[in-house]
């Protein structure tokens, strides 16, 4: 469903992304593990456009996302986005976030999109919080809006670029549970996390970057029992 192709990326004379390849499947479920400044964040930034990479590809489907034709806004529609810092809209209604991109992207009539949305708002358990505003809500409340804003444009996959980082430890278990009902559902999900428990119980494959190269790509299985790249084995000692 995605295949990256030799994709280098670099901010100045700084190489973030060393000719990265690799193919994401339908319905599979990828962690992104790796040191901070590995260049994780600018991977996924790469899928959605959010960064214009400076050589390779990247298909999704048969769209080129590198192609100039290809429409930023039919590729926000495929890829959704959850950031680590939620990133709501603070002057809106928990509602409004939801329906804004529905309406202004995919045309979507008011009642339509308001009736997703409440459908997406009891999927998180949040339909109490319809009207609230962000600044109303907890950091779990607010990623929980944040996942159900990116499903409100019904994406063929969901980016998550540490989505339960900025959270108290209390509230990391109802994110990572929404996430875990979404890969059950059968969504495509590529996520970067530190939550080594979700990545072993929930991911089905492992991508491990390192100084701007993927240097494994296997199962949970094989990653958390038998490692054998010893920059792997130095990072499970330091997280585990
Ligand atoms: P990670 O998410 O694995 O921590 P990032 O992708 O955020 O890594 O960053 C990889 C490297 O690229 C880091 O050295 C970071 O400082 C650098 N970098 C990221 N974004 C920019 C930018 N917009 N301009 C310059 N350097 C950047
Ligand atoms: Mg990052």
């Amino acid at each position: 469903m995605i295949n990256v192709v030799n994709l280098s990326k670099n901010f100045g004379n700084l190489k973030v992304l060393k000719n990265i390849s690799t193919t994401i499947n339908k319905g599979e479920v990828i962690s992104i593990i790796g040191p901070s400044g590995s260049g994780k964040s600018t991977f996924l930034r790469c899928i959605n456009k959010l960064e214009e990479p400076t050589e390779g590809h990247i298909y999704i489907d048969d769209m080129d996302l590198m192609d100039k034709n290809t429409d930023i806004n039919k590729i926000r529609e495929r890829v959704g986005m959850v950031f680590q810092h939620f990133n709501l809209f603070p002057n809106m209604t928990v509602l409004e976030n939801l329906t804004l991109s529905p309406m202004m992207v995919k045309k979507e009539s008011k009642e339509e999109a308001e009736k997703y949305a409440s459908y997406l708002l009891e999927k998180v358990g949040l339909s109490d919080k319809t009207n609230s505003y962000p600044n109303q809500l907890s950091g779990g409340q607010k990623q929980r809006i944040a996942i159900a804003r990116a499903l409100a444009m019904k994406p063929e996959v969901i980016l998550f670029d540490e989505p339960t980082s900025a959270l108290d430890p209390e509230m990391i278990k109802e994110v990572l549970d929404v996430m875990r009902n979404l890969a059950k559902e059968g969504m495509t999900m590529i996520i970067v996390t530190h939550e080594m428990g979700f990545a072993r119980n929930v991911g089905n494959r492992i991508l491990f970057m390192d100084n701007g190269e993927i240097i494994e790509d296997c199962s949970p299985k094989d990653f958390f029992e038998n490692p054998t790249n010893e920059r792997i084995k130095d990072f499970l000692n330091k997280v585990l």
